[in-house]
């Protein structure tokens, strides 16, 4: 999958998985309803960063080396010792690692259409290597309208938060403080 589609679904599920532990947990607490919002639970930079990692990691580092675009950066090895550095780095930010970790999951579940790695380096695997451009897979159904589906993704959030009465301000403050509030 490409770039807008991951970060797309990617907003989308945190800005539902927030509401649901709000629905399920904070309501009896009666907390605000501020506090059922994705950017409140998980931070966005670091959702942003985690939906992309692997592909940060196999693209840009190990395809030039391996000349595989899904190496260890797919596997489930290599996620679980990222997840317990993440968590270590940023103890005392539930926010952050937490979306970190989510991001880094959804980009497995959104690449699984196509080959993955699952548990290399354990077990061995017939790697593929790139057959075409990224234009040319720009343009398979496949991926345009994953794109096209992860925009609107992101279009409707946008909608979503402005309605709220969240500013373009406050948006760029959370961005640099990870605190919404
Ligand atoms: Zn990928």
């Amino acid at each position: 999958m490409f770039l807008v589609a991951h970060i797309g679904y990617t907003l989308l599920t945190a800005e539902i998985l927030a509401h649901l532990y709000y629905w399920l947990f904070l309501k009896k607490k009666n907390l605000e309803p501020t506090d059922s919002w994705g950017i409140v639970h998980f931070a966005f930079l670091p959702l942003i960063i985690g939906a992309l990692g692997p592909d940060i990691i196999d693209k840009l580092i190990s395809e030039p080396i391996t000349g595989y675009g899904r190496y260890i950066g797919h596997s489930i090895p290599f996620a679980i010792l990222i997840f317990i550095l993440f968590i270590a780095i940023f103890w005392k930010k539930p926010t952050v690692y937490s979306a970190l970790i989510l991001g880094w999951i959804m980009h497995i579940i959104l690449d699984t259409a196509g080959f993955i790695p699952w548990f290399f380096p354990f077990v061995e695997y017939n790697f593929q290597s790139k057959t075409q451009t990224y234009i040319e897979l720009l343009f398979q159904p496949y991926v345009y309208n994953n794109e096209i589906g992860g925009f609107l993704c992101i279009l409707f959030l946008a909608v979503l938060y402005f309605r709220r009465g969240f500013t373009l301000r406050s948006f760029i403050q959370h961005i640099f403080t990870f605190s919404p509030k």
